[in-house]
This record gives structure tokens, C-alpha cells and sequence, in this order.
């Protein structure tokens, strides 16, 4: 299972997300379902607090 990191959504549920690598700590991988990214919904890395929207 996979989750949005924004808002904890499932994101295999859906058919549209997108996944990268935290851009400050390389280390995390950041999961963003569409909408969060459409909303520019703002996230936090979990390994280094880093926060971008
Ligand atoms: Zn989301
Ligand atoms: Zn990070």
C-alpha cells in the first residue's frame, strides 16, 4: 500500500500520482495522489522535515 503523503490517501487506488525523491534529502520518497497536486497541497519529508509544496 501506498500513500499519498499529503493526505493519506491510498494512492493505488487511483490511477494518478506521482512519486519522487524528497528534492532536499534525496533519501525519501514523496508520494503525491493528483488532486494534492493540483491543489498544491503542501508536504513534509519524513526523513529530514523538509516541506515544499
Ligand atoms: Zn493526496
Ligand atoms: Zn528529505
Amino acid at each position: 500500500m501506498m500513500k499519498c503523503t499529503t493526505c493519506n490517501t491510498d494512492v493505488l487506488a487511483k490511477k494518478n500520482f506521482v512519486r519522487f525523491n524528497c528534492p532536499d534529502c534525496g533519501q525519501v520518497e514523496i508520494v503525491r495522489c493528483l488532486e494534492c497536486k493540483q491543489r498544491n497541497a503542501k508536504y513534509s519529508c519524513s526523513g529530514c522535515a523538509f516541506q515544499g509544496p
